[in-house]
């Protein structure tokens, strides 16, 4: 009798265990917003690869310092603007149309996030000077189609109106801080792309130094406003490279897979990070969207990226 009692407590012992094993258990961390910026086509060899990085003054010489630079970075999916935002939102290498005219197969971070915060869609922003970026707000999956829809500030009046100016969407960004308090804020900047693909060697170059300014400008903010000060991890990366010199048409154009078109930049700042490393580890645009999920704790998000956990602070 005796030994059933005892056999009776270790069997619901057991049961109680492997429920709590089962159950999803939230890691605290710092962050409460993620920004992303991506700065669209730069080649590694005119930003962080080229020696004393006379175009990134501002990542080089004041953010470096400060957050996680990924030396060996790679878009290791198409690498077309579409397809290079896509990997980040959705953590999928997706061949996807380049014009705006197809969504993604699957929901990106912030539907995630609004399915997760219902009440939030007023601070989940898609801010983009290329206006078929606006894709990237929806899936095609139909359990999520046209549901948890971030607010959307792409190209001159939404997709399918055109390019508009970086400095517009600049301002639409700090007015997305200053004024909205955005939580999750996804960012692109056309430059150096645009200047690039008309062949403008002189306006691709300050393409990669004005944009490194105005990624400086949007970390000031964040560093000294109350409500994002230690509660912020930002990523400046890039969507696709250009090709190598020797490659097709260089500079000019890209979406091959060769080093020019794959390799490039990733920054990572944060509470939750180590400040002032350069850190070896390969990584790829996936890893960023898994990164954002463990951050954000959202426990829906499929990545095919690992979380980079070489970044967070032991
Ligand atoms: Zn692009
Ligand atoms: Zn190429």
């Amino acid at each position: 009798m005796r030994i059933n009692v005892i056999l009776f407590v270790l069997v619901v012992l057991a049961w109680i265990q492997s429920c709590s094993r089962d159950k999803v258990v939230d890691r605290i961390y710092q962050t409460k917003n993620v920004v992303v910026v991506v700065i669209d086509g730069p080649r590694y060899t005119e930003t962080w690869g080229q020696t004393g990085r006379p175009n990134v003054p501002y990542l080089n010489g004041i953010l470096a310092p400060v957050g996680c630079t990924h030396a060996y970075f790679y878009n290791l999916g198409g690498t077309w603007t579409t397809s290079g935002h896509t990997a980040l939102t959705t953590g999928i290498y997706q061949n996807i149309n380049n014009t705006g005219g197809e969504l993604p197969q699957n929901p990106g971070i912030f539907q995630h996030y609004l399915k997760k915060h219902p009440d939030e869609n007023a601070f989940a922003w898609l801010i983009t000077s290329k206006d078929k970026l606006e894709v990237l707000a929806n899936c095609k999956d139909s359990k999520w189609k046209n549901k948890y829809l971030a607010s959307t500030d792409c190209g001159v009046g939404g997709n399918g109106t055109g390019y508009r100016h970086d400095s517009i969407t600049f301002r639409r960004v700090m007015y997305a801080l200053e004024e909205r308090k955005a939580k999750v804020l996804f960012v692109n900047f056309r430059e150096p792309d645009f200047s690039g693909h008309k062949g403008d060697w002189t306006g691709y170059i300050r393409g990669i130094q004005q944009t490194d300014s105005m990624v400086h400008e949007i970390w000031k903010y964040i560093e000294n406003d109350p409500f994002y000060k230690g509660k912020t991890s930002m990523f400046v990366t890039n969507d696709h490279g250009r090709h190598s010199n020797g490659v097709s048409n260089g500079f000019i154009s890209h979406g091959c897979d060769c080093e020019g078109c794959r390799r490039i930049h990733l920054w990572s700042f944060g509470p939750d990070f180590k400040s002032g490393v350069v850190l070896n580890e390969a990584a790829d645009l996936l890893d960023v969207h898994a990164t954002i999920g463990e951050l954000l704790q959202l426990h829906t998000l499929k990545s095919s990226g690992r979380v980079l956990t070489e970044l967070f602070k032991k």
